[in-house]
């Protein structure tokens, strides 16, 4: 519970076993109990943490219960809780009160979401250093920078006699470039940002019987530890993600590729088009014990401008083709062999992702990455603003000019952090968040 109201409700509820007045209690304290009804019966034997405002996560007084869990005790404290006054958080709602009490700003805030629904780790370590407040203060940074440019074009304005206007021009146009180089460092980091939120959408395709489901089954095994099954929301397919040194690769339609029953179901040269273009990734499996057909040419048409792996599979079995044939060196210079049932070179495979990524050069420790499409977008259009603001500036038009674009600037900067941001635009954010967060 968290608010002015929290510990009169908590005394109606809790019967500590050493009572003291919430006045003796100090902040960051637990004390031993437990919660009773209106009959004064035991519900549950409890621990109780008390944070007094301003130190605790909302800034507000708050208080948690610690009981022994499952469905029946928990309803019935909430429940207690509720009828003694509290109302239900919205989700996000604490974050949210940390915000708008001003404890974080809102690129922190959102870092709390990312954290949670961290698949990787180098995603939660990009979202650990928004939260400590790393992306702010760059964002600050460019701020002041932006300020210091207004500082200097209203000498501009101000004392025209002195005919500082050249020279403050040109000093203007360096600060605007400097602004638009950081800018633009944070624009490209959302490249990487991307793939380390997002992960790498991988398709497996090849014709029937070529291997894919066994690979998939191979990688699966290996990686079940930290395998996670989404239902597709919109779509009936299921994604999985699998970790590659910290960067989670997303395999699409893995439902198509497991249907092993329905023959005709099985990933086509018609399908293989489609999965194709959505993804980011091609694992292109091939069966060496066979030459290549009309149908495995065809594949390789439909994938020879993407990012791709050749995989030749069954290498258990007398080889028909392997890496020097030309048809497949023409589509990648990656080109692995495998046996996916006997799970040999699923490692190699691993490695060329790794490679073709650069994975092992992303480092997420000093680097500030952008992996939120709304920070991107607000970015992106700050820096437009910069460019315009350059182009007015180089053509001599009249400062209150300029300045409309800096204002333009500083407004995407605000957005960024939440300073000058709309309510509709922060319920958004907090509507994804989850309960009790
Ligand atoms: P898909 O239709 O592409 O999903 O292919 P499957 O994974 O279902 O495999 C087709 C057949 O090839 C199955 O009978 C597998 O057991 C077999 N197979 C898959 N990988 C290997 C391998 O590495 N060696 C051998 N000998 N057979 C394999």
């Amino acid at each position: 519970m968290s608010g002015d109201n929290c510990f009169n409700i908590l005394e109606k509820i809790f019967k500590a076993k050493n009572e003291q007045t919430i006045e003796e209690i100090k902040g960051y304290s637990i004390k031993y109990g437990h919660i009773i009804d209106s009959n004064n019966n035991i519900v549950d034997e409890v621990l109780v943490s008390y944070f007094k405002s301003p130190k605790s996560y909302t800034t507000e007084n708050m208080c948690e219960i610690n009981t022994h869990g499952g469905i029946i005790i928990l309803r019935k404290i909430l429940e207690l809780c509720l009828k003694n006054g509290a109302e239900l958080a919205e989700p996000g709602e604490f974050t949210k009160r940390a915000f708008l009490n001003g404890r974080i700003d809102l690129l922190q805030a959102e870092s709390v979401i990312d954290i949670i629904n961290a698949k990787s780790e180098k995603e939660a370590k990009t979202s650990i250093n928004q939260l400590e407040g790393n992306l702010s203060k760059k964002i600050r940074q460019i701020k002041q920078k932006i300020l210091d440019v207004m500082v200097n074009m209203e000498v501009a304005i101000d004392y025209p006699e002195y005919d500082v206007e050249d020279a403050t021009n040109v000093q203007i146009l360096d600060m605007l470039n400097r602004v638009e180089n950081d800018l633009l460092k944070l624009e490209q980091s959302f490249d990487n940002g991307k793939m380390i939120k997002e992960g790498i959408k991988t398709a497996i395709i090849g014709k029937p019987n070529a291997g894919k489901s066994s690979l998939l089954n191979a990688i699966l095994k290996e990686e079940r530890a930290i395998v996670t099954d989404i239902e597709g929301t919109t779509r009936d397919t299921i994604e999985e993600f699998i970790n590659i040194n910290g960067i989670p690769l997303n395999i699409i339609d893995t439902a198509g590729i497991r249907n092993t029953e329905n023959e005709v179901e099985k990933i086509g040269v018609i399908k293989s088009k489609k999965i194709a273009n959505e993804a980011d990734l091609i694992i292109a499996i091939f069966d060496s014990s066979k030459e290549l057909t009309e149908e495995d040419i065809e594949i390789l048409n439909i994938i020879k401008d993407k990012k791709v792996i050749i995989v030749l599979n069954k290498i258990d079995l007398e080889t028909k083709i392997d890496e020097k044939n030309i048809k497949l060196k023409e589509i990648s210079k990656y080109i692995i062999k495998i046996s996916a049932i006997n799970e040999i070179g699923i490692d190699s495979l691993y490695d060329k992702i790794s490679e073709m990524f650069n994975l092992n050069e992303i480092n997420v420790d000093n680097e500030i990455v952008i992996t939120n499409l709304r920070h991107k977008n607000l970015i992106t259009k700050a820096i437009e603003n910069v460019k315009q603001a350059k182009e007015t500036l180089e053509n001599n038009m009249p400062s209150d000019i300029i300045a409309i674009f800096i204002k333009d600037i500083l407004q995407c900067l605000g957005e960024i952090t939440g300073e000058e941001v709309t309510e509709n635009i922060i319920n958004e954010i907090f509507s994804k968040f989850c309960l009790g967060k």
